[in-house]
């Protein structure tokens, strides 16, 4: 298979793309992780799609959420 898409600024052949994360704003509000495809030879973006692996970002920065008290032993009185 011959690969011909090109790209529409510099003309070259898109092989390979670099992949970037870029923020998605949903009502002025950065909720969405995204990523754009940019050509390698003049950094054109050819497309931008959603992340859907990622999880939204949090108020506090990239600070993962996970935090979970141990479980304490059930003690029944009686
Ligand atoms: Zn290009």
């Amino acid at each position: 298979m011959t690969n011909r898409g090109l790209c529409p600024k510099c003309g070259k052949r898109v092989l390979h793309v670099n992949v970037e994360n870029i923020v998605g704003m949903i009502d002025g509000d950065s909720k969405a992780r995204c990523m754009s495809y940019c050509c390698i030879h003049c950094n054109t973006v050819l497309g931008v799609a959603i992340d859907a692996r990622a999880k939204p970002r949090s108020k506090n920065g990239a600070r993962a959420v996970t935090a979970s008290a141990p479980a304490k032993p059930v003690v029944r009185a009686g």
